[in-house]
């Protein structure tokens, strides 16, 4: 047991979550609870305060090689290699109860490791991961191949086998630490493979609140793995391990690649979510006080720490000025507080170096010639907290445009013509979410083809529906989460011909 963090005493939270971070945490590796080989223990921070919330074992190369082989023994022996699809099914459904009945803990802790508002983590977060398990938990049944009439002469005939693709190794951001771990884990479960999974070095407890009830609910021990580490180390170790049969990741763009590079030396499939510079059109049409707390919210939800946030903001000229103002009148009015409080709109960011990083942003952009409307970062006080912050007046050749800034800034620039606006919003090296703000449905369906986007939404920004598939184009990675396509991830195809 560990001393309290005072966020505790000032928010009072579940027995089962105070627990749960004043104890001291373990791994789960092939059914046991276990420390790092080495006995390593790495601190986790409260981002509100700084101060150390709890401590996770710290995984060496040595505890990811136990896990990945626990994984495909589960995979290739054991009762989960023989399970039903009926039966993957069932626990999925069970899991998804026994997540549901713990929702509060998980928001908690969502909130208290990461510093979003628990109000959003519990309605968006978890609510969000209860529902794709159920999702997924169905397409355990459905998963089927086709009969195929062949055209060679002959008396012959073909069928197609789908079977899990086999170990996988998850790797995880932290901005979302919980959803983006059900992302994976509920398809790679569904399709019967078994999987390592690698939560991200600032927010590993959602990972390992989810392991205690993947226990409680049945899974077979080496089915489910969670090793805690850094990514140099126990990421790094998971994408070369030649055992490993497919990796997904999300996360940066430029550690996507490193971890593209060395999945492909050992010819293991890949699906890489990374990074985002996602554009928000404001067409003159609109009506303007809905497009400005549309683009607020697209910027300001989850601290600006979302891969498809609109953080560059097109409006047309004509309206320019009047969106602007209204956009800075709703950032002045979020109400920043630590993310237990209920009243908390807008928390902290998740670290030190995520606060230095953005708050470096807001000064470049300033450097660059944006005018700071409002906002900027606040270097005095405790925790990392950063204003929802405005630069305007910012064009496309500034790096505040260009790069993934990953915190509460927008960039806005006016537009005068549709050509001009899609060129802009083509114009970085993403493509991962983009939304037109406009009432003419006509014009914006003439636009859609051409916005280079694995998502573009209309008149709203950022929802995510278990059925909808999300991933990007370009730099923003390959492959796609969510809805029937991902589980082609998960699945290889196998070709059958008898020959009669
Ligand atoms: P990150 O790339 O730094 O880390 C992501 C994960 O990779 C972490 O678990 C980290 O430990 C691990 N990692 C780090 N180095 C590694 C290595 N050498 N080998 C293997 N694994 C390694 O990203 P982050 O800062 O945690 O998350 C923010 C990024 O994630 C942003 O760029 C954001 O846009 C992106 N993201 C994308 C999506 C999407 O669906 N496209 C969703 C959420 C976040």
């Amino acid at each position: 047991m560990q001393s309290a963090a005072s966020i505790l005493s000032q928010y009072p939270v579940l027995p089962r979550t105070y627990d749960f971070v004043t104890q001291k945490r373990k791994m789960y590796i092939d059914g046991e609870w276990v420390g790092a080989s080495n006995g390593d223990t790495r601190p986790i921070i409260e981002p509100s305060t700084g101060e150390v919330l709890a401590s996770v074992p710290e995984a060496t190369m040595e505890d990811v090689d136990r896990a990945v082989v626990a994984a495909r023994r589960a995979f290739t022996q054991g009762p989960w290699s023989t399970l039903k699809p009926y039966d993957r099914q069932q626990l999925l459904l069970k899991l998804a109860d026994l997540i549901e009945a713990n929702a509060d803990a998980f928001a908690q802790l969502e909130s208290l490791d990461n510093g979003k508002s628990v109000v959003a983590a519990r309605e968006a977060d978890v609510e969000g991961a209860i529902r794709f398990f159920r999702y997924m938990a169905g397409w355990a049944t459905k998963l089927e191949g086709s009969t195929k009439t062949l055209s060679a002469p002959g008396s012959s005939m073909a069928y197609t086998l789908r079977e899990p693709v086999g170990v996988v190794g998850a790797i995880v951001p932290w901005n979302f630490p919980f959803s983006m771990a059900a992302w994976k884990v509920a398809p790679a479960l569904a399709c019967g493979c078994t999987l390592v999974l690698k939560p991200a070095e600032f927010t590993p407890l959602s990972a390992l609140l989810l392991a205690e009830l993947i226990e409680q609910t049945g899974f077979p021990p080496g089915v489910f793995n969670v090793v805690t580490g850094n990514g140099s180390v126990a990421g790094s170790a998971l994408s070369n391990h030649p055992l490993v049969d497919k990796i997904a990741f999300t996360g940066s763009t430029a550690v996507g690649k490193m971890v593209g590079h060395a999945a492909v030396e050992n010819m293991t499939r890949t699906s890489l979510e990374l990074g985002g510079k996602s554009p928000v059109i404001v067409l003159q049409d609109c009506d303007v006080q809905v497009a400005a707390q549309g683009a607020a919210d697209a910027i300001f939800f989850n601290q600006g720490q979302v891969c498809c946030a609109g953080s560059r903001l097109y409006i047309h000229r004509k309206i320019y000025d009047q969106v602007v103002t209204e956009l800075a009148r709703i950032a002045d009015n979020i109400h920043q507080a630590p993310g237990l409080d209920p009243a908390c709109e807008m928390g902290p960011l998740v670290s030190r170096q995520q606060f230095e990083k953005v708050s470096s942003y807001i000064d470049l952009g300033v450097e660059e010639g944006a005018e700071l409307v409002t906002g900027g970062h606040n270097s005095q006080g405790t925790g990392y907290f950063v204003k929802p912050t405005v630069l305007a007046d910012t064009n496309n050749s500034m790096r505040v445009v260009q790069e993934e800034i990953f915190g509460p800034v927008v960039c806005a620039q006016p537009f005068d013509s549709i050509e001009s606006v899609i060129n802009s919003a083509n114009d970085t090296p993403y493509g991962l979410g983009a939304s037109i703000w406009s009432n003419n449905l006509s014009q914006v369906h003439q636009m859609i083809p051409r916005i280079q986007a694995g998502v573009v939404w209309v008149n709203t920004h950022n929802p995510v529906d278990p059925c909808l598939p999300f991933g990007g184009f370009k730099a923003s990675g390959f492959g796609r989460e969510q809805g029937r396509e991902q589980l082609e991830h998960f699945l290889e195809t196998k070709s059958v011909w008898l020959q009669l």
